[in-house]
C-alpha cells in the first residue's frame, strides 16, 4: 500500500456544549470517529493517532487578550482543543508524519484578538495559537493559512490582519447571504499587510465545479507566490449540500479533491453540521487524501441530491477570480498606495457582534505604520452585555521583531491610558517577550 503518513488527534469535548441540543456537538466527532474505526483507517501502517496535549494559558495569552481575563472565559476544553492542534503541528514539525489533521472541538475560527466571550461556538483561535506557538517554539515564520469553513473566518483574519508573514485565505459563502457578516473582498489587511488577508466570497449554491476553478485559478497560485513555510487549513466542512447551516453544494470528493491539491501539512476541523449525513464522508475523504491514498469510492449514499451550479453562479464566479487575479497582479503597487494614504497611523473603529453570549463591542483599533517593523497597535474595547453589564479595556500590542521606538511607544500608550482612567482594564501584550500583563 503505498501513501504518506499522517497524524490524527482526537478530541471530541465531552464535557462541554453551549446547550445540550446545539449543532456544535460532541456528536460530530463521535460519528466519524465510528467511521473511521469502521472503515478501518485507524489500522492502516501509515496512518498514527496522537493524543493532544493541553494548551497552556500562556499560548493562548500569546494570542489573544482576554477581557477581563481569558481564565475566567475558558475551560479546559478549550485549551485541549488548541493543544490537539499544537500536538498535530509538533508531529509534523518532528517528522513523526508527513502532515496531520486535528478533530478537535471546540471551534476557533470566530475567536478574534480581543475576547469577551464566546461568538459563533469559538473562544480562543486554536489555528491561532497553534500558529503562534510554532513561531515561538519552531522558528516558523511564513505561513499561509487557507479556510475553507462556509463561514468567513473573521476571527484568523483579525488575529492576522496586521502580519504581512501570515497569508489568511478565506473562501466562504458570500457574507450578504451568512453569519458573520464578513469576508468581502475588499477587506485586504491593514497597510502594512495589504494583501495577506484574501476573501473569496462565493454565491449560495457554489458546487464542486466552482470551488475548483477558485482553487486553481486563485489559492494555488497565490500559495505558490507567497512561499509559505508552512500551510494550514482551516477544514470547515459545512459547505456540503446537506449542511443545515448554510447553502452551499459541495460534495466529499469536492473535499477531498481541495485536500489533496492543497497539500497542507496540517488540518485543524472547524465547521460542518450534517452529523450523520456529511462529516463522516468529508472527514474520510479528507483523511484518505491527506494519508495519499485512493478517495474515489468515498460516495454519500443521497449524492443524487446534490444539486447543480447554476449558469449565473458559473458567471458570477468567473468575474470574481478574474477581478482577483488583478488585485492579487497589483498587490505591490496597491501596498504602496495604501502606506502612503495611512500616514503614521492607520486607525479603524468597528461593532464585533458576540452572538453566543449576547454580547456587543465596539472597538478602536490603531496601528502605527513603522518602516523598521510591524508597528505596535493598540485597542480600546468596549463590551455591552444583554444583561446589562459594560466593561471595557485599553491594550498595546508590540509586535514580534519590533524596533526599539514601537516597543517604547506602546508601553507609553498603555500607561498614559492609565492615567487617564477611562478604562477598567490596561493590558500590555508582548509578542517579543511573550507575556501579555495587566498594568
Ligand atoms: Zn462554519
Ligand atoms: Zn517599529
Amino acid at each position: 500500500m503505498s501513501g504518506k503518513s499522517l497524524g490524527l488527534v482526537f478530541f471530541p469535548a465531552f464535557d462541554w456544549a453551549i446547550t445540550p441540543a446545539h449543532p456544535e456537538r460532541e456528536e460530530r466527532l463521535l460519528y466519524t470517529r465510528d467511521q473511521i474505526v469502521e472503515e478501518g483507517l485507524l489500522d492502516l501502517p501509515n496512518i498514527k493517532e496522537f493524543r493532544p496535549r493541553l494548551a497552556r494559558l500562556q499560548d493562548a495569552e500569546r494570542v489573544h487578550i482576554g477581557v477581563p481575563g481569558l481564565a475566567q472565559l475558558i475551560t479546559d476544553a478549550h485549551l485541549v482543543s488548541a493543544g490537539g492542534a499544537i500536538t498535530a503541528a509538533e508531529a509534523v514539525m518532528r517528522r513523526e508524519v508527513h502532515s496531520a489533521f486535528a478533530l478537535v472541538r471546540p471551534p476557533g475560527h470566530h475567536a478574534m484578538r480581543v475576547v469577551h466571550g464566546t461568538r459563533g461556538f469559538c473562544t480562543i483561535n486554536i489555528e491561532a495559537v497553534m500558529v503562534e506557538y510554532l513561531r515561538r517554539h519552531y522558528g516558523l515564520n511564513r505561513v499561509a493559512v487557507v479556510d475553507t469553513d462556509v463561514h468567513h473566518g473573521d476571527g484568523t483574519q483579525d488575529v492576522f490582519y496586521h502580519d504581512p508573514d501570515t497569508l489568511f485565505i478565506s473562501l466562504h459563502q458570500d457574507g450578504r447571504t451568512l453569519y458573520p457578516g464578513t469576508g468581502a473582498m475588499s477587506e485586504l489587511g491593514s497597510p502594512g499587510a495589504f494583501g495577506a488577508t484574501v476573501n473569496i466570497p462565493l454565491p449560495p449554491g457554489t458546487t464542486d465545479q466552482g470551488l475548483h476553478v477558485v482553487l486553481d485559478q486563485l489559492v494555488l497560485p497565490m500559495l505558490e507566490d507567497f512561499k509559505p513555510d508552512m500551510i494550514i487549513n482551516s477544514a470547515g466542512q459545512d459547505n456540503h449540500y446537506s449542511d443545515p447551516l448554510a447553502n452551499m453544494a459541495i460534495t466529499a470528493q469536492g473535499y477531498a479533491r481541495l485536500t489533496e491539491k492543497l497539500g497542507a501539512d496540517i488540518a485543524v476541523l472547524e465547521g460542518g453540521y450534517a452529523i450523520e449525513d456529511a462529516l463522516p464522508y468529508v472527514n474520510t475523504g479528507i483523511i484518505l487524501a491527506m494519508a495519499g491514498l485512493d478517495y474515489s469510492r468515498v460516495v454519500e449514499p443521497d449524492i443524487a441530491r446534490c444539486p447543480r451550479q447554476s449558469e449565473t453562479n458559473t458567471r458570477y464566479i468567473a468575474k470574481l477570480v478574474a477581478e482577483w487575479q488583478d488585485i492579487w497582479r497589483r498587490r505591490d503597487e496597491l501596498k504602496r498606495e495604501a502606506v502612503a494614504k495611512a500616514g503614521d497611523l492607520w486607525q479603524r473603529r468597528r461593532n464585533i457582534y458576540y452572538d453566543d453570549s449576547g454580547i456587543q463591542e465596539q472597538q478602536q483599533e490603531t496601528v502605527r505604520q513603522c518602516p523598521f517593523c510591524q508597528g505596535y497597535q493598540t485597542v480600546a474595547t468596549q463590551a455591552d452585555s444583554r444583561a446589562g453589564g459594560s466593561r471595557s479595556a485599553f491594550a498595546a500590542i508590540i509586535p514580534r521583531q519590533s524596533c526599539g521606538v514601537c516597543r517604547r511607544q506602546a508601553q507609553a500608550a498603555v500607561h498614559n491610558a492609565k492615567q487617564d482612567g477611562r478604562h477598567d482594564h490596561y493590558y500590555l501584550q508582548d509578542k517579543e517577550q511573550d507575556t501579555l500583563e495587566e498594568i
